[in-house]
C-alpha cells in the first residue's frame, strides 16, 4: 500500500534554518551531513517515511544503487520521495543517487524514481577508471573549478530536452545536470570541503 505523503514545510520563515533530508539507508551519508551543517542548514537522516516530515530538500547519496533501491521499497520511501518532488522540493542525487533519479537505466535495469529525464549506465567508466579525480568547470557555481571524486561512477548516455548540462567530462559526457529542481552529479561533491553544489541545492528552496 502506498504510504501517505508526509507534510512538507510551509515556506520557511526567514529565521528558520532549512531542513535538508539525507537518505541514510546506505552509502556516503556522513559527508553530506557535514556539508549541509557547514552551510548552516539542519541535516535530517531519512530512513523511514516519518523522517521526511517538514523537509525542504532531499539528498540521495552515493553508495550502491541496487542496495538502496531495495531498501527504498522495503521502508516504503518511494511514494513519499515522489510526493516531495511533486511539491517542488529540490533534490540532489550524487553518483548512486543519480542512478536512483534517472528515468531510464541501461541494460534493461528497472528505473527507480524517474525524476530525471536521462539514460544512465551504471559503472560505465570502465575497470581502469573505477575511481579517479578531476577538476571540473561548473559555471553555474562560479569560476573556480570543483574537484570531483568519481567512484565507480555512472555515465549519462542520453538526456531529455528539459535537462540542463552544468558540467561535462573530458569526453564531453554530462557529469552534472539539472532538471527543474532536480540536481544530479556522476561524481561525489561531498568528499572535498567544497560546498558550492550543496549551496546551489539550498538556493533552490522556496523561501
Ligand atoms: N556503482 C554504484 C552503483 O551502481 C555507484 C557508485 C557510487 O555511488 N559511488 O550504484
Amino acid at each position: 500500500m502506498a504510504s501517505p505523503a508526509p507534510a512538507l514545510a510551509e515556506s520557511p520563515a526567514p529565521d528558520r534554518r532549512p531542513r535538508v533530508g539525507i537518505l541514510a539507508l546506505q552509502g556516503a551519508v556522513r559527508e553530506h551531513v557535514e556539508a549541509v551543517r557547514a552551510l548552516g542548514a539542519e541535516a535530517v537522516l531519512v530512513r523511514l517515511p516519518s523522517d521526511m516530515a517538514g523537509l525542504d530538500a532531499l539528498i540521495l547519496p552515493g553508495g550502491e544503487s541496487t542496495t538502496m533501491r531495495r531498501l527504498i521499497d522495503l521502508y516504503g520511501l518511494r511514494e513519499p520521495i515522489l510526493a516531495m518532488a511533486r511539491q517542488g522540493a529540490p533534490m540532489l542525487g550524487t553518483c548512486a543517487g543519480m542512478i536512483l533519479l534517472a528515468n531510464r537505466l541501461a541494460d534493461d535495469e528497472e528505473p527507480v524514481l524517474c525524476l530525471l529525464d536521462a539514460t544512465v549506465q551504471r559503472n560505465a567508466y570502465g575497470r581502469q577508471l573505477e575511481s579517479f579525480e578531476a577538476d571540473l568547470d561548473i559555471p553555474a557555481i562560479g569560476d573556480e573549478p570543483l574537484h570531483g571524486v568519481f567512484i565507480r561512477a555512472p555515465v549519462v548516455s542520453e538526456l531529455g530536452p528539459g535537462v540542463e548540462v552544468l558540467a561535462r567530462d573530458e569526453a564531453d559526457r554530462p557529469i552534472a545536470v539539472r532538471q527543474g529542481r532536480v540536481l544530479a552529479t556522476a561524481f561525489h561533491p561531498e568528499l572535498t570541503g567544497d560546498r558550492r553544489l550543496h549551496r546551489l541545492l539550498l538556493g533552490m528552496i522556496d523561501r
